[in-house]
């Protein structure tokens, strides 16, 4: 492999306070009953900055200033009024993109490549693509004047931070209801920066409040009376406690949940690409990826020569300082996350799956885990069934296509799915039978604002994204 010479990208562009307060009603405030606790990065350990778990007051605080920016400022604007702020975040968001990039890199362990070339251009666009739509609701198909449901509770994961955070908070806004987000325990830092940029765009105080803090003060939002409408991504087991506690209620509920993709390789597919394919749909982010195509079913005829030539490229894979521009695989967000791959992985091998790791250095300090592959797997084993939520693949072969389809299928999840091959006929006979919420073809791991994104299943239910992602928020 070629040596490059280190190309780290600058962190003085950010400026990191030692100590957030809550963003409510427009303003940084100190907690009522909320603690604080530290945010570091995960590829150094150090401390980054001190941030509050919002306690049961500070919740109700967040959910009373939602509630009154609703009915006195922000449900009665008209439509044109709220696009101008939408179009005016986004374009801060531009803007600060550099800097938001390199702060999501340090709180999360991202590749600073990703967060600049994927997540920020995609938070934006966001943005934009919703603040079109904020004059245009009467002829999104949802009768002529959809109304808004009131105040959203949103909790979010740290695999995608901001991008999650723009996922909920620009169709919230556009379609006029207010918000309080709960950013993820270990990634609270962009949540807040956006905070800073709700103030600079003078958004109307109360529209958008964010409160950081852990599992708890998810679960005091999620269960707070005061709010009309519950999304919520992360994991299965989360999603299933949400689902429960707000049955009974008038909350209406969006569910963004795991997944377990089949990424289905034909033997006429284009090899070479398939390749960029598989790494880009399991080693894009750690693997930190719902829809990640965690499961290669691979035709037997070509198993060998695939798998000889995928691991001469994950040999090439340059793993490292998430901030360095050549860096490929970053950190893993968090200890309890790689105890969880570590696990996961430590059973493939122990239920009799054999393990490939690429060989790369761990740097000493810090949360990594290398790129790996699992051959020999059968539909039975835990890695085949479980997300890891980590740089972990699982293969598996196929012999026709009947076979293909029914090995994608057998999985609790349905987020998403694979397709490689020249045949477009085959495209489409396999996008029909595929269980999942999108199918890609001969590409994968690819997002757009206008294309809406959802699970079958375990996966969860609603869609975000597109149209479709409007009639989430409104009351319809
Ligand atoms: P998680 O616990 O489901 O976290 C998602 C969000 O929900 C976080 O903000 C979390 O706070 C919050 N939360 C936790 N318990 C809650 C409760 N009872 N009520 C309301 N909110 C609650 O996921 P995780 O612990 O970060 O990761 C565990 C596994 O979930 C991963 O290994 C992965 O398999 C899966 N996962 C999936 C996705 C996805 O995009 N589908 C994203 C993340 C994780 P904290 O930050 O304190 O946890
Ligand atoms: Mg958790």
């Amino acid at each position: 492999m070629f040596e490059y010479a280190p190309a780290p990208e600058s962190r003085s562009i950010v400026d990191i306070h030692p100590s957030y307060g809550l963003f409510v009603d427009g303003d940084f405030v100190d907690p009522e009953d909320g603690v604080r606790f530290k945010t570091v990065n995960p590829a150094t350990e150090e401390v980054l900055a001190e941030v509050v778990a919002a306690g049961p007051r500070d919740v109700d605080r967040a959910v009373a200033a939602a509630r009154a920016a609703h009915e006195t400022r922000w449900s009665t604007l008209p439509g044109r009024e709220r696009a101008k702020y939408l179009y005016r975040l986004a374009r801060i968001v531009q803007e600060r993109s550099r800097e938001l990039a390199v702060l999501e890199s340090i709180d999360n362990g991202k590749p600073i490549r990703e967060s600049r070339d994927v997540d920020l251009p995609l938070v934006a666009a966001h943005f934009f693509y919703y603040a079109g739509w904020a004059d245009k609701l009467g002829y999104a198909g949802f009768g002529p004047d959809p109304r808004p449901l009131g105040v959203a509770g949103q909790v979010i994961p740290w695999n995608f931070p901001l991008l999650m955070l723009a996922w909920k908070l620009a169709p919230a806004l556009a379609c006029g209801n207010t918000v309080v987000l709960k950013p993820a325990e270990t990634t609270p830092l962009t949540a807040l920066a956006f905070a800073e940029i709700c103030q600079q765009a003078d958004l109307p105080p109360g529209v958008v409040n964010i409160v950081t803090g852990a599992g708890e003060t998810g679960r005091t939002l999620v269960e707070h009376p005061g709010i009309d409408k519950v999304a919520f991504t992360g994991s299965t087991e989360v999603g299933r406690q949400i689902a429960r506690s707000v049955a009974g209620t008038t909350k209406k509920v969006t569910l963004e949940l795991g997944g377990k993709a089949a990424n289905v390789v034909f033997d006429d597919a284009p090899l070479d690409q398939a390749i960029e394919g598989i790494v880009n749909g399991i080693f894009f982010n750690q693997g930190h990826v719902c829809c990640a195509g965690s499961r290669l079913l691979v035709q037997e005829s070509i198993a060998d020569d695939l798998l000889d030539q995928l691991k001469r490229r994950l040999a090439t894979l340059r793993l490292g300082d998430p901030l360095d521009k050549n860096t490929d695989v970053g950190a893993i967000n968090s200890s309890e996350q790689l105890q969880r791959i570590r696990l996961l992985s430590d059973i493939g091998e122990q239920e009799g799956a054999e393990r490939w790791s690429a060989p790369c250095e761990l740097p000493d300090r810090g949360f990594w885990f290398p790129p790996t592959v699992f051959t020999g797997v059968t539909q039975a084993h835990r890695i085949a069934r479980e997300e890891v939520f980590g740089p972990v693949l699982s293969v598996l072969t196929f012999r026709t296509p009947a076979e293909a389809v029914e090995k994608a299928n057998n999985t609790p999840y349905g987020l998403s799915a694979g397709v490689w091959t020249e045949k477009g006929s085959r495209i489409l006979w396999m996008a029909q039978r595929l269980r999942a919420g999108v199918v890609w073809a001969n590409t994968f791991n690819r997002f757009d604002p206008s294309s809406p994104f959802g699970g079958y299943k375990e996966s969860g239910y609603g869609r975000e994204g597109g149209r479709h992602g409007l009639e989430a928020y409104l009351d319809v």
